[in-house]
């Protein structure tokens, strides 16, 4: 088994991410998470919001709706141009990403190009694709394929192509469309951010690579208002402070590297991504942009509300330029399941898989067992200690098997520090602390838990 799959069967097998709709076959790049991959997901959606939001005084949040008006897709282009590349395998119809695999073979796609320009450059490498399903070697003619999912929200007409509603294809377009709401209604003055996370959908071609790439995901986007003359410093100042949350996070260095895209859009003026080396190489985590003043001047346009701004101080009047943060949280989490996920030799010989996953993102804190089940006085210790404990941080009783599964249990969701009460608990008011990475054991006394465990 290669690191992919063992990482995709031990998501499912241990409650951190499953098939969506498993048993009707699942639903091609539709993911839930279990018990544990809601807590990780949790955790991560914390961990950005405190960087992003409680951290930075002129950062506000924001939770906007799914819908939208559908000329806000109009305005942002996604209607139009939100399309990428596709061909098809003659023999079993899968279909490809034709930018990618122009990209494998270091030729850049990019999103202005047409129709006859894409197709051009496909011929000239056809004669080295394959197909990664069946190995064939025969393609259709390659075709844009929009990305939108429509919907047929408030449309009473009975046709789905009429008047169609789209579920948003990026997080972004709600910050855009509420930014003079947000101007109007706080404290706020340029240069400040809104960020804000929440679902979005996209119709991806391919399928493969489990959650990096869904159908329906969830944004962490940040988008920071600024006067024009400041934009590229801020872009600067904000690649650096990205850079260090991933350090922060807890992830590997040098399993992350910058990545600058060649070809932009015409309204963009600067564009990195962020790379992590997933066990499928080196993709895209983050996105770094500098939008200019684009999106606010393009619903200007298609709203007709004026969404300039004025300096209260200078008078001067101008379309704030934009820079953005954008991640996909799915990313972020196998991202930090890669980097965890470990399996060692212990003396005995027997493997012990353990995910080292820092401790702020852990799905449980600390786990507190009873040394036996049947006898009612440990049992009772034990409870005590896990009510306390459980108004403090995420906890979890187990009184079932002996101790050594227990503490692998524990070992395989990334739980830093097990707990167990034994007979001598009762004499001295003592438990036993395992901590997961050195498996080494401690004696601590009841009264000084809380903090203990606070503290780590
Ligand atoms: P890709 O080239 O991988 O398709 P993109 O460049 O289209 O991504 P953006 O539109 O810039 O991605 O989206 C911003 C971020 O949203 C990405 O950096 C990524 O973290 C996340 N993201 C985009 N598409 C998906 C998806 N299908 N599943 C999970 N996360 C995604």
């Amino acid at each position: 088994m290669d690191t992919m799959e063992k990482i995709v069967s031990f998501a499912k097998r241990r409650g951190f991410v499953f098939p969506s709709s498993e048993i009707y076959g699942g639903f091609s790049a539709v993911y839930d998470f279990g018990p544990y991959g809601a807590e990780l997901a949790r955790n991560i959606r914390d961990a950005w919001w405190k960087a992003m939001v409680d951290e930075h005084e002129n950062i506000v949040g924001l939770d906007s709706a799914i819908f939208m008006h559908p000329r806000v897709w109009e305005a942002s282009g996604h209607v139009g141009g939100f399309s990428d590349p596709l061909a098809e395998c003659k023999q079993c119809h899968s279909r490809i990403r034709v930018d990618h695999i122009l990209e494998e073979q270091g030729i850049v796609a990019d999103e202005k190009m047409g129709d006859v320009e894409i197709n051009t450059l496909f011929d000239s490498i056809r004669g080295k694709v394959t197909c990664p399903k069946c190995g064939g070697k025969d393609f259709s003619e390659v075709k844009k394929f929009n990305l939108l999912v429509q919907s047929n929200l408030g449309n009473f007409t009975g046709d789905w192509n009429k008047e169609p509603t789209y579920l948003r294809g990026e997080t972004c377009q709600g910050i855009y469309v509420n930014y003079k709401n947000v101007l109007d209604s706080t404290r706020v003055k340029v240069p400040f951010g809104i960020a804000q996370i929440g679902k979005a959908f996209r119709n991806e071609i391919t399928a493969r690579q489990f959650i990096f790439r869904k159908r329906e995901f969830e944004q962490m986007e940040m988008q920071y208002f600024v006067h024009p003359n400041d934009a590229s410093k801020v872009y600067e100042e904000w690649r650096e402070k990205r850079w260090q949350f991933y350090l922060d996070l807890g992830l590997s260095e040098k399993k992350l590297k910058w990545h600058q895209h060649e070809n932009l859009v015409f309204y963009a003026k600067a564009a990195w991504d962020i790379e992590y080396e997933y066990p499928f190489g080196f993709k895209e985590m983050e996105g770094i942009h500098n939008r200019s003043d684009y999106d606010l001047t393009q619903h200007s346009k298609f709203s007709g509300v004026d969404l300039s701004y004025r300096d209260p101080h200078t008078n001067e009047k101008y379309i704030p330029w934009i820079v953005e943060t954008s991640v996909g949280l799915e990313r972020i989490f196998l991202a930090v399941l890669s980097d965890a996920y470990s399996e060692e030799t212990l003396e005995n010989g027997e493997t012990r898989t353990v995910l080292r996953l820092p401790k702020k993102l852990a799905p449980v804190k600390v786990a507190v067992f009873p040394l036996l089940k049947n006898k009612p006085e440990l049992v009772a210790k034990a409870r005590e200690i896990f009510d306390t404990l459980k108004t403090h941080m995420r906890c979890e009783f187990d009184d079932n098997g002996n101790v050594g599964k227990r503490y692998r249990r524990q070992d395989e969701i990334g739980t830093p520090y097990c707990i167990t009460i034994d007979f001598d608990t009762l004499e001295d008011n003592t438990v036993t602390v395992r901590d997961r990475d050195t498996m080494e054991q401690k004696r601590v006394k009841v009264e000084e838990l809380g903090n203990a465990m606070y503290n780590k």
